[in-house]
Order: C-alpha cells, then sequence, then structure tokens
C-alpha cells in the first residue's frame, strides 16, 4: 500500500482545511486557431480555512478553475497542490481518493437520476462503508438544514431545479469535507433560499476549518466570503480581501 501519499479517505471526522497553491496553471480547450484558453498562467494560493468566491463574466473560467482543482480537467501546464499533495502528477488511484474526499457541487448538479435523493446524498461514501454507517443518521439534518425534509425518498425527477440544487450542496457536505468547491451554488435559489443555505451549510463548514472555493454570481454569497478573486478570460485580475465581519 502506498497510502501515504493517497489523501485519507472519506470519513466522519472533521477534516482539517486545506491549502490550494496553484503556480502557472494553464488550460486551453480546442486546438490551434480554435483554440480557448481558459486558464491563462495563474498562480495563486489560498490558505487553509479561508472562504474565497470566484466572481467575473460568464465564460471568464470560472468553472475551469474549480474543475482543475477538483481534478476533474487536467491542466495542460502548471501544478495544483492541495494539502501537500501534487493533484498534477498524482496517479488515477490517488486522484480517484483525492476526489471522494472533496465536496463537489456542480453547476449542473449531476445528481443520479435513479438514486432517491437520500442515496444521492449519501452516493459519495459508497466506497467505504463504516463512513456510510456513520453518515447515515446526519442525512436528515442535511436534508432538514436545506429545507427538505421529507424529501428523502424523492427521486430527482420529482424535485424543481432549486431543490435539485440543494440535494447537490448536502451531497458536496456528507463527508464533511476538507475542501468544499462549489460551482454557482445558489444559482437557481432564490435570494432567501441561498442566503438560508449559505447560513446554514457554508457557515458551518467555514467555522470548523474547511477551506472553500466558490463560483458566484451571487453578491450576498460573495461578500460572506474572506477573499473575493475576479476572473476575467482566463486570469485572476482582482484579489481583494474585505474586512472581516
Ligand atoms: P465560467 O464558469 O466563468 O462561465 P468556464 O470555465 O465555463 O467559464 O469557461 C471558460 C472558457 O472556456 C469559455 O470560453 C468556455 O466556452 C470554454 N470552455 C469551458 N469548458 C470547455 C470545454 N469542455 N470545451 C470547450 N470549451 C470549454
Ligand atoms: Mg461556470
Amino acid at each position: 500500500m502506498t497510502e501515504h501519499t493517497t489523501p485519507r479517505p472519506p470519513d466522519t471526522a472533521d477534516r482539517p482545511g486545506l491549502d490550494v497553491e496553484l503556480s502557472g496553471v494553464r488550460k486551453a480547450f480546442g486546438t490551434r486557431e480554435a483554440a480557448i484558453t481558459a486558464a491563462d498562467d495563474v498562480s495563486l494560493r489560498i490558505e487553509p480555512g479561508s472562504t474565497v468566491a470566484l466572481v467575473g463574466p460568464s465564460g471568464s473560467g470560472k468553472s475551469t478553475l474549480l474543475h482543475l482543482v477538483g481534478a476533474i480537467e487536467q491542466a495542460d501546464a502548471g501544478t495544483i497542490t492541495v494539502g501537500g499533495t501534487d493533484i498534477t502528477t498524482a496517479n488515477r488511484r490517488a486522484l480517484a481518493a483525492y476526489r471522494r474526499s472533496l465536496g463537489f457541487v456542480f453547476q449542473r448538479f449531476h445528481l443520479l437520476p435513479a438514486l432517491t435523493v437520500r442515496d444521492n446524498v449519501l452516493a459519495p461514501l459508497l466506497p467505504d462503508r463504516k463512513a456510510l454507517k456513520e453518515a447515515l443518521p446526519r442525512v436528515h439534518d442535511l436534508l432538514t438544514a436545506v429545507g427538505l425534509d421529507g424529501r428523502a425518498d424523492a427521486l430527482p425527477a420529482q424535485l424543481s431545479g432549486g431543490q435539485q440544487q440543494r440535494v447537490a450542496i448536502a451531497r458536496a457536505l456528507i463527508g464533511r469535507p476538507g475542501l468544499l468547491l462549489a460551482d454557482e451554488p445558489t444559482g437557481n435559489l432564490d435570494s432567501a433560499t441561498g442566503e438560508r443555505i449559505v447560513a446554514e451549510l457554508v457557515d458551518p463548514a467555514h467555522r470548523r476549518g474547511a477551506t472553500l472555493l466558490i463560483a458566484t454570481h451571487d453578491p450576498a454569497l460573495a461578500a460572506r466570503c474572506s477573499r473575493i478573486l475576479r476572473v476575467r478570460d482566463g486570469r485572476i485580475v482582482e484579489d481583494t480581501r474585505p474586512d472581516a465581519h
């Protein structure tokens, strides 16, 4: 076993916040003349336990950055280190464990249509029987926190877009990840519901020391973050730290 080089598998203990470091990261889509540079020489350090908002116009490269840090896309150049592990050189097995250790809220939710709400939330823990058993009592609390108590046995197709988004948020939090990556997590929620989700889920994740990286168009959500990165044409063009509140 080479477990010492592999991030810890999902468990129910609180994971310490992970630091994230990008150095000279590039990612292009398409070829030659038609190529679009979605990440253009991005270098960045995110301290463990910080809450970082990625803001910027549609197409500026926010999702690409999240996908690169989440090891969903592979960088063309540069290095990305998360919690001391270089995910640009890690092997497939290590990357699979790394992805499972993260919380990821996808812009398009990606719920499994044949699974109930409860099983979608638990899905990230399926490979780990012990973690699954320990997490079972938390599913109800998480679903209550996202306003979906009583819908545990529903299928995704029976839910509205906003409700599916809230299932995706609960799923991202079930493993108490040390790094939560969220792609416009309140994009399909009315502002009151978005506020509530942030207050009940994101703030507690921050309080227990998790690192949060959130792409958002929602000024209220960005305002709750300790740092705001403005992205344009694949570059970080502004890096601000609003006063502590
Ligand atoms: P944002 O999330 O800020 O809207 P994205 O990261 O999705 O921006 O996209 C950045 C740029 O990369 C856009 O021009 C987009 O069209 C392009 N892009 C993103 N993903 C792909 C892909 N899989 N194939 C081709 N182009 C892509
Ligand atoms: Mg996007």
